[in-house]
C-alpha cells in the first residue's frame, strides 16, 4: 500500500506541529507529507520542509515568501493555502479562525478528505460548506477531540455519520470549564492575559485558549455539532467535565449512552481523523485507572460565561448569524490578547455585536466573506475606545 499524500494549512500552529508528531510516529510508509503551509512563520516552516520534503510550500505573508524560495529551492512556493490541496490525499486544516475558509471549500471542492481543526470554517459557512459535501470522494472528519468523539460514538448506530441520524436522541458535548470554572463574573474582573492562557488540561494556540476560558468555544463548537452531524440545538447539551478525559457522548433513543475516552491529547483525534476508518498503530497517552479515580460532571454557569448562550442564539437563527458572532469573537479576542479590552468586555462586545446582527445572502463564498468583514466593522465600532 502506498503512503497516503498529507498537505498540513497551518503547519507551524499547534495542531500543525502535532500533526507532524503523528507522521513521525507512523513513519512514512504510511504517511508523507506532500504540502505545508503557514501565514508567517517561516523558521519553523523552513525547519519542518527540511526534515520532511514537502513539494509545495504556501506561506501566506508577502514578504517572507522570497526568503522562504531561496531557502527551499527544490520545492514549489505558492501564496494560496488552497493550493496545498493538490498534490494531496488528505488536508489537515489547522489555519487559526475565518481565515482557514479557502482550504476548506478548495479540499471539499477537489474531492478530498478534509481533516477539520479550524471549525470557524464550517461554523461560520455552513450554507456554503454542506452542499460541497455531497461531491464525490469529498469526506469531512474533524479534527476537534469533542466532534471526533461523537463521530466514534456514532460508529455505533447502523446510520454512522450520516447528517440528522435518526437514532440519536441526544449530543452531549463536553467542556473542561477553562481555567476559571466555578468563578463568578466579579471573580474574574480583573483576570489577565496569562491567567486566560493558562488552560488547565488541554495545551493549545491563544486563539482558542481564550475561547475556551469564555466558553466560546463550546459554543462554536455547538454550532460545529449542528453542521457536522445535523441535529437540531435543542438535542445539543452541553455537560462540564474537568477531567476532560470523555471528550463527548451520543444517547439513542433506547437510552443507551455511548461515550469516547481518551487522555487529552490531540494527537489521537488527529491521527484518527488520518487513518479513518482504520486507526493508527500509535498511542498517545492511555488511561491509567489508578489515577483516574474519579469522573465529575457538571451543568455550565451560563450566566458567567454568557458566550455558550450567545452561541446557541447565533445558531438557532442560522444564515450568517454563525459567522457574525465568530467574527466578532476574533476581534475581541485579539483585543483582549493586545490589552485593549477586559476579559469580561470579551463575552459584552460579542453580546452587542449579535445584537446589532444584519441579515445578508448565504448563498456564495464572498456571501459570507462580506457578512464577516461587516462583523468585524461591527465589532470594532462596540469595543470599548
Ligand atoms: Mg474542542
Amino acid at each position: 500500500m502506498s503512503a497516503v499524500r498529507v498537505a498540513i494549512a497551518g503547519s507551524s500552529g499547534s495542531i500543525g506541529t502535532q500533526t507532524l508528531d503523528v507522521v513521525r510516529a507512523e513513519g512514512p510508509q504510511r504517511y508523507e507529507v506532500v504540502a505545508l503551509g503557514v501565514g508567517s512563520s517561516t523558521d519553523v516552516l523552513i525547519a519542518q520542509a527540511e526534515e520532511f520534503r514537502p513539494k509545495v510550500v504556501a506561506v501566506a505573508d508577502p514578504a517572507r515568501r522570497a526568503e522562504v524560495a531561496d531557502r527551499l529551492p527544490w520545492a514549489t512556493v505558492v501564496a494560496d493555502m488552497a493550493d496545498l490541496v493538490e498534490p494531496a490525499d488528505v488536508v489537515v486544516n489547522a489555519v487559526v479562525g475565518f481565515a482557514g475558509l479557502p482550504v476548506t471549500v478548495g479540499t471539499l471542492r477537489a474531492g478530498k478528505r478534509l481533516a477539520l481543526a479550524n471549525k470557524e470554517s464550517l461554523i461560520a459557512a455552513g450554507p456554503v460548506v454542506q452542499p460541497l459535501r455531497a461531491t464525490p470522494g469529498a469526506e469531512l472528519v474533524p479534527v476537534d477531540s469533542e466532534h471526533c468523539a461523537i463521530h466514534q460514538c456514532l460508529r455505533s448506530s447502523l446510520h454512522g455519520d450520516e447528517p440528522g441520524n435518526p437514532e440519536v436522541a441526544r449530543l452531549v458535548l463536553t467542556a473542561s470549564g477553562g481555567p476559571f470554572r466555578g468563578r463568578t463574573a466579579d471573580d474574574l474582573a480583573t483576570v489577565t492575559v496569562e491567567q486566560a492562557l493558562a488552560h488547565p488540561t488541554w495545551s493549545m494556540g491563544p486563539k482558542i485558549t481564550i475561547d475556551s476560558s469564555t466558553l466560546m468555544n463550546k459554543g462554536l463548537e455547538v454550532i460545529e455539532a449542528h453542521e457536522l452531524f445535523g441535529i437540531g440545538y435543542d438535542r445539543i447539551e452541553v455537560v462540564v467535565h474537568p477531567q476532560s478525559v470523555v471528550h463527548s457522548m451520543v444517547e439513542f433513543h433506547d437510552g443507551s449512552t455511548i461515550a469516547q475516552l481518551s487522555m487529552p491529547d490531540m494527537r489521537l483525534p488527529i491521527g484518527y481523523a488520518l487513518a479513518y476508518p482504520a486507526r493508527v498503530a500509535t498511542p498517545f497517552g492511555r488511561i491509567d485507572w489508578t489515577r483516574t479515580s474519579r469522573l465529575d460532571f457538571e451543568l455550565p454557569d451560563t450566566a458567567t460565561f454568557r458566550c455558550l448562550t450567545l452561541a446557541y442564539e447565533a445558531g438557532r437563527v442560522g444564515g450568517t448569524a454563525p459567522a457574525w458572532l465568530s467574527a466578532a469573537n476574533e476581534v475581541a479576542v485579539d483585543a483582549f490578547l493586545a490589552g485593549r479590552i477586559t476579559w469580561r468586555q470579551i463575552a459584552e462586545c460579542n453580546a452587542e455585536s449579535l445584537e446589532r446582527y444584519e441579515r445578508s445572502a448565504d448563498h456564495t463564498v464572498d456571501d459570507i466573506v462580506a457578512a464577516d468583514t461587516r462583523a468585524r466593522q461591527v465589532a470594532e465600532e462596540v469595543l470599548p475606545a
